[in-house]
């Protein structure tokens, strides 16, 4: 016998903490987005992915303006779990994500240069090895309207591998494991898009650009990038260089 679907939560409840966090830390990371000049207004939206629900920011409501009492989940398959607020327009795309990949948080922006580079090219050219983090060459997903399951399948498609892609005529989308590297990724992505625009626009003069080989050198160099994870308790920390 097919079960019963879960009764709506009582509003009157107090919330979990983990979800009282992940939607401070969200609503954090949109306005990060207006504050970076990488969205204007309400474009753009944010999710994050805490154990079976999704937060997302609401449908066209400036992100100053929300509040813990705003908290908006959605289940995987779209159904409302807790809030009252419209979703984002665009939870299709951010609903495949989640059923698609291993992603815990979701960033899409209208930045400027990235939206720009969607209009002019079918992948952003390898002008820097910093694609290596997003998984390789950046795709852009074809136009389709804003909130369409249609716009949800180009991007599935273009984020093939990766982390991130462009939207054509319309911005950007990257995921990553929490809400700092999928904004992260984003910033990246629209830094890079900057930089080719910039070196593409000399007059007279073409860029030099990254193989695909040299991408797959420095996506291996990336692997041990930055601090070692830290030992366990009791155990030497790594030696990175000689001893004196
Ligand atoms: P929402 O306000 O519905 O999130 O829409 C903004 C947007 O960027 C649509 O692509
Ligand atoms: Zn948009």
């Amino acid at each position: 016998m097919p079960s019963a679907p879960s009764p709506a939560p009582d509003p009157s409840l107090p919330l979990p903490e983990p979800l009282a966090r992940a939607w401070a830390d969200l609503v954090a990371t949109a306005r990060r987005t207006v504050a970076d000049g990488l969205v204007v207004g309400t474009s753009g939206n944010v999710s994050v992915r805490v154990g079976d629900l999704v937060l997302v920011t609401p449908s066209g409501v400036p992100y100053d303006r929300l509040t813990a009492a705003d908290l908006l989940a959605v289940t995987l398959d779209g159904r409302r779990a807790h809030g009252t607020l419209a979703p984002t327009s665009e939870l299709p795309f951010h609903l495949d994500v989640y059923r698609t990949t291993s992603a815990r948080a979701v960033v899409h922006t209208h930045a400027v240069h990235a939206t720009a580079v969607s209009t002019l090219v079918d992948e952003l050219p390898l002008i820097h090895y910093m694609a290596a983090a997003l998984g390789g060459p950046v795709r852009v997903a074809p136009y389709a309207p804003y909130g369409t399951e249609e716009l949800a399948a180009h991007t599935r498609a273009a984020l093939e591998g990766r982390s991130a892609c462009l939207l054509r005529n319309h911005g950007t989308l990257a995921h990553g494991d929490t809400l700092d590297q999928a904004y992260d990724r984003t910033a990246q992505l629209e830094w890079m898009c900057r930089v080719w625009l910039t070196a593409s626009s000399v007059p007279g003069r073409t860029p030099t650009l990254l193989t695909e080989a040299q991408l797959a050198d420095v996506a291996t160099r990336l692997r041990t990038y930055g601090q070692p994870a830290a030992p366990p308790d009791g155990a030497e920390a790594p030696a990175n260089l000689p001893d004196a």
